[in-house]
């Protein structure tokens, strides 16, 4: 065999030029074809499924669709100045968000950039959108409450830290309005709390945000804000950032609140970049791997093993329905992927029973361990006598010829309704609920007047506060009532019922 080292020569000139070409193809390519926020790239060979890539005008856009001879992207900013053939350049990492304190108190966008005009956000941490949920060695039960601050909530349908529980209801039940006064709950508590906004109008955002501010409850939450406004992948994205910041958080041993409000539109959202990305409709033109979405979303929600610190992150996603049709296609996906729901009715919302829950179908699946004792006490026998006034009113509506215990139930309900009725922005602590919702399921409250139970309430838990403050801070400390405690508050609810009797 004949060595000419002339093509010894050429072959290793071919191989530098071909390495050389190598490592343009893989680090960037070529747009093929762009619009409706959507581009078609040639030449990323090894991109990977979610990678931020940057565009010649500074747009950044994620890697969605990895095809054979094409990578199909969204482009997470404006679509101007972009045109075929510009090249695009792989960021070599998935698409990330910062994380940190510096975040709380402020309002970002599904990037984590400031929206909200008070400078830039100093933190050097970053955390990838999408990241794994905690496996099962690597999570406890749910065990310690989160007080919502609502009575109905509280007291029927408890929620525990790592706990995701749905709320559920047509347009106008005050959906936001329950998230928004937990938030407010949390208080002190040393709990932070995310608020991400998907597809809402602006004004009700910065309405939410006025809000919070004004109620000195923005100090430990962030809000994360995809307005309707924002382009479909922006919209998608914003739960798993605002998830993202919160499991930073949730890692370091704390404990976490998120509500995304509402992933009926975030799925929309999905449904528009999927069906621009020409992937597969499915039922209702929802891509097939809708569930799938939501479920990995509210999956990473979780309460972490002591070993890895004892953080949880407590998901309350909020699902919007149409005349109440709970087995539409989203309602019944993340319905069977939460621990429970809480289902709000319009009918009840026009009645005037607000906050709107529905305590028949609501139900929490975990939060029942988590009930601080005093209140499960209080919690089985409010249901079922809540349960048998709504059959019995059901019933007494046919005729008014009623036995004198059937009337005594009807009125009792009555009464538990009433007190179970609550102003919105006024979270209520634990203990004052269960000293209120003592009075009523023990039928206290029969010789008051239903048109006065709530003026009642709101005296007699002023005059616990002056007289008989010992028997709220015991159950407080020890989440017990005793049977001293208990006794002074029989006591009580005695001596003031004369009192607000002879005002009357
Ligand atoms: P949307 O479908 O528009 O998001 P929503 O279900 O989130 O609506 P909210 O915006 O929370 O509903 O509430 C609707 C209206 O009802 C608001 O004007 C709110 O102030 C009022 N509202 C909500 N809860 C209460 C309450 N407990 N008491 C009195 N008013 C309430
Ligand atoms: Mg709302």
């Amino acid at each position: 065999m004949i060595i000419k080292p002339e093509e010894i020569t050429s072959i290793i000139k071919n191989e530098i030029e071909k390495y050389e070409n190598r490592i343009e193809t893989v680090d960037s390519g070529t747009i093929i074809q762009i619009g409706d926020g959507i581009a078609r790239v040639y030449g990323l060979e090894d991109c990977m499924e979610g990678e931020l890539l940057k565009f010649p005008n500074g747009v950044y856009g994620m890697a969605l669709n990895l095809e054979q001879d094409n990578v199909g992207c969204v482009l997470l900013g404006q679509e101007e100045g972009i045109r075929e053939g510009d090249v695009v350049t792989r960021m070599r990492k998935v698409v990330e968000v910062p994380v940190g304190e510096a975040l709380l108190g402020r309002v970002v966008n599904s990037l984590g950039l400031p929206i909200d005009g008070k400078g830039p956000i100093n933190t050097t941490a970053t955390r990838p959108i999408e990241t794994e949920a905690p496996g099962v060695i690597d999570r406890q039960s749910v065990k310690q409450p989160l007080q919502t601050g609502i009575k109905a909530i509280d007291s029927m349908i408890p929620i525990g830290k790592g706990q995701r529980e749905l709320i559920i209801g047509d347009r106008q039940t005050g959906k936001t309005a329950i998230v928004l006064d937990t938030i407010l709950n949390q208080k002190g508590k040393g709990i932070i709390c995310i608020y991400v906004a998907i597809g809402q109008k602006q004004s009700t955002v910065a309405h939410i945000v006025n809000t919070l501010t004004e109620m000195g409850a923005m100090d430990y939450t962030i809000v994360v804000s995809a307005t309707a406004s924002e382009s479909a992948p922006l919209q998608f994205i914003a739960p798993y950032s605002g998830c993202s910041m919160g499991e930073y958080f949730m890692h370091q041993g704390k404990d976490v609140l998120i509500v995304y409000d509402d992933l009926s539109k975030h799925a929309v959202a999905y449904r528009t970049m999927s069906l621009l990305l020409r992937r597969p409709p499915g039922r209702e033109a929802y891509p097939g791997d809708v569930f799938y979405i939501h479920s990995r979303l509210l999956e990473r929600a979780a309460k972490l093993s002591a070993e890895l610190g004892g953080g949880s992150l407590t998901a309350l996603p909020i699902i919007e329905t149409l005349a109440g049709d709970i087995t539409a296609y989203i309602p019944t996906n993340v319905i069977s992927i939460t621990d429970g729901q809480i289902f709000l009715e319009s009918e009840l919302f026009y009645a005037g029973q607000r906050p709107a829950v529905n305590a028949g179908i609501s139900v929490s699946r975990v939060g029942g361990s988590a009930q601080i004792h005093a209140m499960r006490k209080l919690s089985g026998t409010l249901r079922i006598e809540l349960a048998q006034y709504r059959e019995l009113a059901a019933f007494a509506q046919f005729g008014s010829d009623l036995d004198k215990e059937t009337r005594k139930r009807l009125e009792k309900g009555k009464r538990l309704v009433e007190v179970l009725k609550q102003d919105q922005y006024k979270p209520m602590p634990v203990e004052k609920q269960i000293l209120i919702l003592y009075a009523a399921i023990n039928n206290y409250l029969a010789e008051i007047k239903v048109s006065s139970i709530r003026e009642f309430e709101k005296q007699f838990l002023e005059y616990m506060d002056t007289h008989h403050r010992s028997v709220a801070s015991s159950i407080a400390e020890t989440g017990k009532l005793s049977e001293e405690a208990e006794a002074e508050l029989r006591l009580a609810i005695e001596e003031f019922k004369k009192i607000f009797l002879s005002q009357q």
